[in-house]
């Protein structure tokens, strides 16, 4: 008999298992339970792209693509982004298709972090993140941000964390868990620190198509960060493919084409099937995303409104489709919040405290389900709330 487990890496070992992991494994074993827990889209990926992939499975296009995805794909990505971010990416020596915008933000932090290097998470953040840093060999550095800013990042909190180790910084804007979205500005003061300390940024814009007022602005349209950016996208949340797995990276030829390395040994290229459906996604997606955002949008505004009136306080989220409610008033932590709600009301969220020290007090709420369990929803949190606050 062996110890399986001596076995293993010391790096695996090391890993924290998603705090998000625990709380579904609970609320699906439960009946009745409303899920405002998945970060995911709750509509089907509109039907032409579904038939375009049924269509290259038809034609018979079943074999491995180039290694950097199917060209023509590239090119509408390309044109795309130059719509976007004003930035025109080659398609032959600046994209890579992926699979998923994980794969990218593995790939990008594999072809850039040596032995210790240090990069900078902000937290709270996606909770890969951190354990992906670890898998590359790099050391994550947390940097904090407050609810009273809504959770904005503060150059100078940036610029504490900066040390001769530090290699780069990855940004999500709209964030997830709490929907925060940068603007110009914003952005601009983070540059200054990234250019007068010469790092690199890995900008995580999977949720750039859901921004809900102001317009959003791509931190390769900064002055002088296109060089430093290696921007990670996908198609998972604006399209709502999640389950197609495909994401992309766009970046300088030799950061492109070290990952380019990495990707062909360990994934070879991204489903053909899923690449002929993102082509039909990015060509004629346009009025259904529009039409999802819309819909995202006034969902939005119902939940943080009916948050805000039982008196969670609750930033308006710029982007992404979650809410980040502060639960302080309760006098619960953020995960006794999310388990006693799972238990006494059936309602899952997830407890802040598992996307980094700055979440706890808050929790996450995807607000990306039907009005009407949104709706019922509220009213059992609402209930909830009243009883905490009245210490029953
Ligand atoms: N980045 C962020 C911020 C996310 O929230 C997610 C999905 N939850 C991803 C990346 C991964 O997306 P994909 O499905 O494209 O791998």
């Amino acid at each position: 008999m062996i110890e399986p487990t001596h076995y293993l890496s010391s790096t695996v070992k090391g890993l924290k298992p998603s705090g998000i992991r625990k709380f579904f494994d609970l609320a699906a074993s439960m009946e009745g339970v409303i899920s405002l827990g998945v970060g995911e889209p709750d509509f089907v990926t509109p039907w032409n792209v579904r038939e375009a992939s049924i269509l290259s499975l038809e034609q018979g296009y079943t074999s491995y693509t180039a290694n950097a995805g199917l060209l023509e794909l590239r090119k509408e990505i390309s044109y795309y982004l130059q719509e976007k971010t004003n930035v025109s990416y080659s398609p032959s020596e600046e994209l890579l298709v992926t699979v998923g915008a994980s794969q990218a933000l593995d790939l990008a932090l594999r072809a850039i972090v040596n032995p210790g290097d240090e990069v900078i998470v902000i937290e709270p953040s996606f909770v890969s993140y951190s354990s992906l840093i670890s898998l590359a060999g790099g050391v994550p550095v947390s940097v904090q941000t407050s609810g009273e800013m809504e959770f904005k990042l503060q150059p100078s909190d940036l610029e504490k964390a900066i040390t001769d180790k530090t290699k780069a910084v990855i940004l999500c804007s709209p964030n997830n868990p709490t929907g925060t979205l940068l603007n110009k500005e914003d952005l601009e003061k983070i540059a200054a620190i990234i250019e007068k300390y010469d790092l690199l940024v890995i900008s995580d814009e999977i949720y750039a198509e859901l921004t809900y007022d102001d317009v959003y602005t791509s931190f390769v349209s900064i002055d002088g960060m296109v060089e430093r950016t290696i921007l990670v996208s996908g198609f998972s949340k604006g399209f709502a493919m999640t389950g197609w797995r495909l994401g992309y990276v766009a970046a300088q030829p030799e950061f492109l084409s070290a990952m380019l390395k990495i990707h062909q040994y360990t994934m070879m290229c991204a489903p053909s099937m899923a690449q002929y459906a993102a082509i039909e996604a990015i060509k004629n997606g346009k009025e259904d995303v529009l039409h999802m955002k819309k819909s995202y949008r006034q969902r939005r505004n119902l939940f943080v409104n009916a948050l805000t009136e039982m008196g969670l306080t609750c930033h308006v989220p710029g982007g992404a489709f979650y809410a980040f409610p502060s639960i302080k008033e309760t006098n619960l932590s953020s995960e006794e919040f999310a388990e006693k709600l799972l238990m006494e009301e059936r309602v899952a969220v997830v407890p802040g405290s598992v996307f980094g020290e700055s979440g706890e007090g808050y929790i996450r709420c995807s607000y990306a389900s039907s009005l009407e369990q949104l709706q019922e929803s509220l009213r059992r949190m609402q209930r909830f709330v009243q009883k905490q606050k009245a210490g029953v």
